[in-house]
């Protein structure tokens, strides 16, 4: 093996952070928690991985559980996109591999929501194919051992270091070197003040040689968030409430929620809650009362809610969404449901 992937592969081998899919060669596990640990840290992954694990063992155990089932256990996490992708993809595998995770790049890399990286880990890891990857901890790592410049959102740069990383990657040990990568950029070259003397390239590293590690990778430019205005209402109904099913696509799509809509610009809260009751669902409000205000802050948007609850009158005429279900605030708690429904379900108990 080359320096770089002989000090990597050994350092990792010396000793590493112990993580549940880490004592696992299994296909489905590894690419679980690869999915879960996208813009999500280890700490927070654990606990859902295992719940995850223990609920759906196996990508037949997945593929066959309703999307409900899924979305619930991923309630909380975030990007919900993934665990739906996740499960089309187990549909997937179980009707085109029997259930067999597929170990060739091209079968990989064509199932939903597994992209570069994802395949990359998936296919070094379980499989132990020389495959490359390529995150923001591992562009940071290259960028400085061989200073290449360049902002992380940069295509030309991006494509410059997986050409890089597939060069490296070793037909031996992919799996160690990959892994190390990735480690060695979570724990020792972080972002500001790495740990370089106690970093296993410090040696062949150019950027620290020339003192400018802080300078790779450039940093992205960042947008200003978005403000959006919500207004959601929990309608109520001989001790149940009403939750309404979003489209499959889209921002929490396939997740319940009480009937939501933008407020209108200069629109009162309250009066935007009646249109947005009546549009979505048809009903007319009595008792309208205001019940929480709260912040929600996504990656390009900052949502204020306003939530108010109501007694429905009339007929439910659904639109919009694409299902309702009156239920008691354990039940609908059960369902897939983002993290400011549930706050607003405890909030009812
Ligand atoms: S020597 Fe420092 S900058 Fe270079 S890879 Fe190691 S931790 Fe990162």
């Amino acid at each position: 093996m080359k320096p770089i992937q002989q000090a990597l592969v050994d350092w990792y081998r010396a000793g590493h952070r112990d993580m549940p899919w880490r004592r696992s060669r299994d296909p489905y596990a590894i690419w679980v928690s690869e999915i879960m640990l996208q813009q999500t840290r280890v700490e927070t992954v654990t606990p859902y991985f295992e719940r995850w694990m223990t609920r759906f063992p196996t990508v037949s155990a997945l593929a066959k559980a309703p999307l409900d089932d899924v979305l619930s256990h991923w309630a909380g996490l975030g990007y919900y996109a993934r665990a739906r992708n996740l499960h089309a993809a187990a549909g997937e595998i179980e009707q085109r591999y029997q259930g067999r995770f597929p170990s060739q790049s091209e079968a990989v890399r064509a199932l939903p929501g597994i992209g570069p990286y994802t395949a990359g880990a998936i296919l070094s890891i379980a499989f132990g194919q020389p495959a490359p990857i390529l995150d923001g901890n591992v562009m940071r790592v290259l960028s400085r051992v061989f200073v290449i410049g360049g902002a992380v959102d940069d295509a030309a740069f991006k494509k410059q270091l997986w050409a890089l990383a597939a060069e490296l990657v070793p037909a031996e040990a992919p799996s160690h070197f990959n892994q190390a990568m990735m480690e060695l950029g979570a724990m020792v070259c972080s972002p500001r003040a790495p740990g370089c003397s106690r970093c296993p390239l410090a040696g062949l590293c150019q950027a620290r040689a020339s003192e400018t590690q802080e300078r790779y990778p450039a940093p992205k430019i960042k947008k200003p968030l978005k403000t959006v205005h919500q207004v959601t209402v929990l309608l109520e109904r001989r001790g149940k409430v009403l939750l309404v099913r979003r489209p499959a696509a889209g921002l929490w799509g396939g997740l319940w929620e009480p009937p939501t809509g933008e407020l209108a610009r200069g629109e009162a809260p309250a009066l935007a809650a009646a249109r947005v009751a009546k549009a979505c669902t048809g009903f007319a409000l009595d008792e309208l009362e205001p019940l929480d205000r709260f912040e929600h802050v996504l990656t390009h948007r900052r949502m204020h809610f306003s939530a108010f609850r109501a007694r429905p009158r009339g007929r439910l005429q659904l639109d919009h969404y694409e299902a309702a279900r009156w239920l008691d605030a354990g039940a609908a708690k059960k369902l897939g449901v983002s993290a400011w429904t549930a706050r607003l379900l405890r909030s009812l108990s």
